[in-house]
């Protein structure tokens, strides 16, 4: 089980006492990881001290918030089950589904995917926007990437490994565990309201969530551009056909365009920017990526000595 939270203090233990409730049922043994992602209230400590009472509990502190995709990366890395389960901190996905993931594991499907029947709780332009978001998604990038489901899945042994070679920095997990194949089953769910406290994840997160998941699955955005630029092109070059057609035929109807040359000069400008924006995401991209760096970096472990001593 991996569990990634930013600030989610009231959730935990409510989460923690669902999970243990529905799990303790099955015959396979239970690790919870938890991934403090950058948290500033008490949720940490909490599970610090639940890992003292429950040895099932396991806490992972990143150094600091280096976003959801990521904390589920380091959870993954770490988790050490024949199978992992990535589920929300704030109880939005039911933790009674696990034992139908569960069971689709067991029947030999490597990765079970959690699709949300219906959301509630959640703004209508959330909703909205997500719906659509996937039909494009599944449209660019031509793999089977299943609607309306979020992180909540069950990924076997065999997947992790195979994402631990994925290091890739904007990471779209969801999209990465379709993209390493094996075999897929869907189960569906309701998705509940927020337990407590505000969602970590305003409209523009999701935007960019959505932005990384294209631009890291697919090259159409640039397509795109240059589909953009021949129309534009296009219409153009008839305009000025024409314009120079009204000038032979009617010579003393001109009238001089400022208002059409101002126009055009705007528009195309407009265009050439977005699409030199367009162009320049994916170069930061590559300049992001050929650095290498890590995609997370844990604090240690072990507390502090206390002892007074410094140094080696
Ligand atoms: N989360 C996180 N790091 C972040 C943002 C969110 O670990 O930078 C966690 C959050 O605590 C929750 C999960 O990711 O467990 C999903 O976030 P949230 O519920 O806020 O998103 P929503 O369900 O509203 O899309
Ligand atoms: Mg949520």
């Amino acid at each position: 089980m991996v569990v990634p939270f930013l600030n989610e203090e009231e959730n935990l233990p409510v989460l923690y006492d669902r999970l243990v409730g529905v799990l303790d049922g099955e015959p396979e043994d239970l690790q919870i990881l938890f991934i403090d992602d950058g948290s500033t209230d008490a949720s940490a400590s909490w599970v610090a001290d639940t890992a003292k009472k429950d040895s099932r509990v396991r806490l992972l502190q990143l150094s600091r918030n280096f976003g959801h995709q990521i904390a589920i990366t380091a959870g993954m890395d770490h988790a050490e089950g024949d199978a992992v389960v990535i589920i929300d901190a704030d109880l939005q996905d039911p933790p009674e589904v696990i034992p139908e993931l569960m069971a689709k594991w067991r029947e030999g499907y490597e990765v079970v995917y959690a699709v949300r029947k219906s959301r509630s709780g959640e703004s209508w332009l959330k909703k909205f926007l997500a719906h659509n978001f996937y039909k494009i998604f599944r449209a660019m990038v031509k793999m089977e990437v299943p609607l309306d489901a979020g992180d909540f899945r069950l990924v076997d042994r065999c997947v992790v490994d195979a994402l631990r070679d994925v290091r890739e920095l904007h990471r779209f997990v969801r999209g990465l565990t379709c993209w390493v194949g094996y075999r897929q089953a869907a189960v569906y769910y309701e998705r509940a309201p927020r337990h407590a406290g505000k969602t970590k994840y305003p409209v523009w997160k999701s935007a960019n969530l959505a932005w990384d998941a294209m631009t890291s699955f697919s090259g159409t955005p640039l397509r795109w551009v240059t589909v953009a630029g021949i129309l534009v092109a296009g219409l153009g070059g008839l305009r000025a056909m024409r314009t120079i057609w009204a000038r032979i035929v009617r010579p003393d109807d001109y009238v001089p365009g400022w208002a059409t040359i101002v126009a055009l000069i705007l528009i195309i400008g407009g265009i050439q920017l977005i699409c030199m924006g367009v162009i320049g995401q994916y170069v930061s991209r590559i300049f992001e990526e050929s650095k290498k760096r890590p995609l997370y970096l844990l604090r240690p472990e072990k507390p502090k000595r206390d002892d007074g001593h410094r140094g080696p």
